[in-house]
């Protein structure tokens, strides 16, 4: 497994902007668009791509398009979702899959409630879409249903990680397969109750709001 902390000046200042308890969800919405796009940067630098010539208005040029099959993207919700915007602009030829999954806020434990992804998942690069690598439950049975439809090689994007959540998908698939994290920020730790701390509260009800649940 590689996990890398991206950073730079802009990825910080909009991830201290995201923190602030003022920013309200339009802004986190905005923000998240910004870090997101930036994030995307760095998780694509592995991206496959084949030769091809262009013919530019002076001369033939040779250049790359990307590789078939195309990167498969999966947000997971609810959350995720304020991730896809952001990473669509910067990979709009991905096609994007759906992975429902919600964690009980006693247990922690993960469960999928909505899934739609091809069957077959061989060959493709795929990147998954969570915000927070808390405990790593939901991120960990995530990355496991896509191995079992035949991925090899996944990078999860996270604006935020904990070392509880890392340590977890390390211990999960170790260095036998190809899992990257591209996180904005690594925080100190996980509260009792899971939420990752210092942090940045609950990311789906920040972007979205708590729609009363
Ligand atoms: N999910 C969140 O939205 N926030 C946390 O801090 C942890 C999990």
């Amino acid at each position: 497994m590689h996990i890398h902390v991206a950073e730079h000046p802009l990825i910080s200042q909009k991830l201290t902007a995201l923190r602030d308890e003022r920013t309200d969800s339009i802004a986190f919405r905005a923000l998240t668009d910004e870090l997101v796009i930036l994030l995307s940067y760095e998780a694509t630098r592995g991206l496959r791509t084949v030769p091809c010539e262009v013919v530019t208005p002076v001369a033939p040029a040779s250049g790359v398009d990307l590789a078939s099959p195309m990167p498969l993207v999966v947000p997971i919700l609810r959350a995720g979702l304020g991730m896809l915007p952001g990473m669509m602009r910067l990979l709009p030829n991905a096609e994007v899959g759906f992975l429902g999954m919600v964690r009980n806020h006693e247990s922690l434990v993960a469960t999928t409630y909505a899934e739609r992804l091809p069957n077959d998942l061989s060959g493709r690069q795929c990147f998954v879409l969570d915000p927070m690598l808390a405990t790593g439950g939901t991120l960990v049975a995530a990355i496991e249903l896509l191995f079992a439809r035949g991925a090899t090689d996944v990078t999860a994007i996270c604006l935020l990680a904990a070392p509880e959540g890392i340590r977890r998908v390390q211990e999960s698939f170790g260095d036998r397969v190809d899992v990257t994290i591209v996180t904005a920020g690594l925080d100190e730790k996980l509260t009792d109750r899971g939420y990752i701390y210092p942090g940045l509260g609950d990311a789906g009800d920040r972007l979205f709001g708590s729609a009363g649940y």
